[in-house]
């Protein structure tokens, strides 16, 4: 078995987080390292998808339940416009191999597709 992702971490209690979503299959928590002024990472509780295209071709349903806790997020915290990241494979910049999607918000000026 592998170590458990910080995010199963994050929802065992085990590290804090600032939880600003939980439905009965995705989490919502700001990311440690922000690069907007609304930045939140969206994930599944369940680890087993490494990345979204596991996650689409495995469970489009529960992929679909991260976009739409996505958009909530943006409406509660910020104007509801928002920038969806999926960082996909290391050499793309994903760090954590529990699929999250990147929600950035908040007065975005700059094209940058970057999380
Ligand atoms: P990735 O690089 O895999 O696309 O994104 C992982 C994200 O998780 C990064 O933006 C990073 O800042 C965030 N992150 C990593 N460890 C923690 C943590 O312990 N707490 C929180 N809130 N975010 C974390």
């Amino acid at each position: 078995m592998s170590e458990p992702s910080v995010f199963t971490r994050i929802m065992n209690g085990e590290i804090p987080a600032e939880v600003v979503a939980s439905t009965d299959t995705v989490v919502a928590i700001k990311d440690i390292a922000p690069q907007a002024p609304l930045h939140v990472v969206v994930f599944p509780r369940t680890d087993q998808y490494r990345d979204v295209v596991e996650l689409a071709a495995g469970d489009p349903q529960l992929l679909a339940d991260v976009i739409s806790v996505a958009n909530s997020v943006a409406h509660e915290h910020a104007d509801g416009d928002f920038r969806l990241v999926f960082n996909t494979g290391a050499s793309a910049g994903q760090t954590v191999f529990h699929v999250h999607a990147h929600v950035l918000a908040g007065g975005l000026t700059e094209k940058s597709v970057g999380a």
